[in-house]
C-alpha cells in the first residue's frame, strides 16, 4: 500500500486534503483512482488507512480516514547517527539507507579528516535530503521520519551525544574486534538514546579517540575487515539495532 507523511493540519474530522505535490504523485505518477486506499502517516506513531477521493477534472485528492493504527514497524531506541561529511552521493545514500535501517536522528559532521569542511547546509539541499529520507521513510514502513540535523563539529557531536543519549559508541578501525565487540559493549535498553560515531574516509584522528574516550564514549570494532565510511555508516546502526533485538 502506498503511505505518504502529510502535515498534521491537513487533516480535519477525518478528512484528508492532499497537496498540490503529492495530488500530483496520486493522479498522474502512482495513478491511484476513486476508492484505492492508502495510509496517512502525520509522524505520531500511527498510520491512518485512507480511502481516496479523487478528482482528476479538478486537479483534487481528499481522503476519508477509516481507521487509525499504531505503527509497530519504529525501533524503540531512537538511534542517532554522526557520520563524517562527505559528497552529496554518499550522504544521500547514508540518508536513504540509514531511514530504512532504522536510524532516527543523523548529524553530518566535520572533523579534521573529513573531505567537506563547509558546515553550511543551503535550503536547497536540506529540502533535497529532507526529501530522500521522506520517501525513505513511506517506502520503509517507519512511524517517524527521521530528523536531520544541521552539520556540526565532531567535538560538539561529542558533547550533544553525552548530554542526550544513555550510551554513545564510536567505530574505530584500529579497535580490537576481540575486546571492543558491539555485542558485549552496548548495554541492553528498552527505550532511550543511542548515539553512534562513523569517522570520514581519512578515518579519525588519535586525538579524536582520544577525546572520545576520555568523555566514556566507547570504541567498537566492526570487525576485522575496513569497510568504507558508507558502509560503516549502514551496517554499524544496523548491528546496534541487531544487538537491541530492534531489526
Ligand atoms: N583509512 C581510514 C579508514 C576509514 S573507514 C582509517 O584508517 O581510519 C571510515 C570509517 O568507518 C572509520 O572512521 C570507522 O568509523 C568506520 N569503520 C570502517 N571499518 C571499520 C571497522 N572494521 N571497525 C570499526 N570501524 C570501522
Amino acid at each position: 500500500m502506498h503511505r505518504f507523511f502529510l502535515q498534521p493540519h491537513k487533516i480535519s474530522a477525518k478528512r484528508v486534503t492532499f497537496p498540490p505535490d503529492t495530488t500530483h504523485q496520486i493522479l498522474h505518477v502512482l495513478r491511484l483512482a476513486e476508492g484505492d486506499l492508502v495510509e496517512v502517516l502525520i509522524n505520531d506513531g500511527y498510520a491512518l488507512l485512507t480511502k481516496l477521493h479523487t478528482d482528476p477534472d479538478r486537479n483534487r485528492v481528499t481522503g476519508e480516514v477509516l481507521e487509525s493504527n499504531l505503527i509497530q514497524s519504529e525501533p524503540r531506541v531512537l538511534l542517532h547517527l554522526y557520520f563524517g561529511l562527505s559528497n552529496r552521493e554518499k550522504v544521500e545514500w547514508i540518508l536513504q539507507k540509514g531511514t530504512e535501517v532504522g536510524v532516527s536522528v543523523f548529524s553530518p559532521f566535520v572533523s579534521s579528516r573529513t573531505i567537506v569542511r563547509d558546515k553550511k547546509l543551503p535550503e536547497k539541499k536540506r529540502q533535497r535530503w529532507e526529501r530522500i529520507i521522506c520517501e525513505a521513510a513511506e517506502q520503509s514502513n517507519r512511524g517517524k521520519l527521521p530528523i536531520l540535523n544541521d552539520p556540526v563539529e565532531l567535538a560538539v557531536g561529542f558533547s550533544e551525544s553525552q548530554a542526550d543519549a544513555t550510551q554513545s559508541l564510536i567505530a574505530w578501525v584500529l579497535a580490537d574486534p576481540q575486546t571492543a565487540k558491539l555485542s558485549d559493549v552496548v548495554q541492553p535498553q528498552k527505550e532511550g538514546a543511542l548515539a553512534v560515531f562513523v569517522g570520514p574516509e581519512g578515518g579519525f584522528s588519535e586525538d579524536e579517540i582520544e577525546q572520545a574516550k576520555s568523555l566514556g564514549i566507547k570504541l567498537i570494532s566492526l570487525g576485522s575487515r575496513v569497510l568504507r565510511m558508507e558502509t560503516a555508516a549502514i551496517v554499524f546502526p544496523a548491528l546496534v539495532l541487531f544487538v537491541l533485538d530492534e531489526m
